[in-house]
């Protein structure tokens, strides 16, 4: 463990022993698994069509910051599907909790000025999904509606400005898969300036995106730890750039599904644990199988909110 790492450890909020209470400091909240994209390496798939009712959520979301939630992330399927749903849970984590970040992960199709207009004020930082800017790339990665249009990387620049304009930060995402492992990305990262690149070698999860029960298959795709260190070589002078490998992301995220259960994915898949809003926050953890020291190792502490007062140094959480 470096140096750095071990005074993180120890300045850092969170529970090393079992037996005391884990402070869920940051979650990421699927809210509901429909998309309108095809990415072949999804691993949050349409599995179903369920979504709490919002009174229901807010319930869930108050009682995780009574246990000391600072940050909420919502991913998908599209959140933008249910563009007032995410809306009203940013409102109520910022006017209700006080709430020092809100995220959202979504691929920049369905985000409009209108929707930033009302709710970009509770927004912290919008990530968007960005895998290739080689049209046909972004296609062949499923990266595309119906599989026809084509302009998915023009969105996510017009997106990035839109967020500026209204202060919210900005931050890419791209999977890294056999497609896009050559790929030299740097002038395209230049020019769309994002606070962090945030890049992942792509993941099988089992009944996702391989396995009998999964809905994509995910296994030509799969690139060597070698092909990702390369695609990483090449882009090392964008200081925004973030690596993930599959071995940090497996288990280092407290992920709550659309019932609100801990999806837990010590096991290669992801297994639903009990509900909070059924047994309460601390019971629903322990079905977690949450990767504590993973979750510092892989960067999370440093500037997350919109305001930047937050020093490296501080306690702070990925986004
Ligand atoms: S954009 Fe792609 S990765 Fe994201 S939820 Fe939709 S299909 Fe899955």
């Amino acid at each position: 463990m470096s140096w750095l790492l071990e005074n993180i450890v120890s300045i850092f909020p969170l529970s090393y022993k079992r037996d005391e209470p884990i402070i869920p400091l940051s979650v990421n909240y699927f809210p509901h698994r429909q998309c309108n994209y095809a990415c072949q390496f999804c691993f949050h798939t349409t599995k179903n069509l369920e979504i709490l009712p919002l009174e229901d959520a807010k319930r869930g979301l108050r009682m995780l910051a009574d246990q000391g939630m600072k940050k909420l992330n919502i991913s998908g399927g599209e959140p933008f599907l249910k563009p007032q749903f995410i809306g009203e849970v940013f409102r109520f984590c910022k006017e209700e909790l006080g709430l020092e970040s809100c995220s959202v992960v979504n691929n920049g199709s369905r985000v409009n000025e209108k929707w930033l207009d009302e709710y970009g004020q509770y927004l912290d930082v919008m990530a968007i999904s960005c895998d290739s800017f080689e049209p046909e790339t972004n296609v062949k990665q499923g990266r595309t509606e119906n599989g026809r249009r084509k302009d998915h990387i023009s969105r996510v620049f017009e997106v990035a400005q839109w967020c500026r304009e209204r202060g919210i930060k900005v931050k890419i995402n791209s999977v890294i898969t056999a497609n896009n492992w050559e790929e030299d990305m740097n002038e395209q990262i230049k020019e769309l300036a994002p606070e962090r690149w945030k890049v992942f070698q792509v993941l099988l999860l089992e009944g996702e995106n391989t396995g009998e029960s999964s809905l994509r298959d995910a296994r030509s795709l799969v690139i060597t730890d070698e092909q990702f260190k390369y695609f990483l070589e090449r882009h090392q002078g964008q200081t925004c750039l973030v690596p993930e490998s599959n071995e940090a992301m497996k288990d280092s995220y407290l992920n709550l599904d659309e019932k609100m259960r801990f999806l837990n994915c010590e096991s290669g898949g992801k297994v639903p644990g009990r509900s909070i809003l059924d047994v309460g926050v601390q019971e629903a953890l322990k079905d977690s199988g949450w990767n504590e020291q993973m979750f510092v190792h892989r960067g999370g502490v440093f500037d997350w909110s919109r305001e930047t007062g937050r020093a490296a140094s501080e306690p702070g959480l990925d986004w």
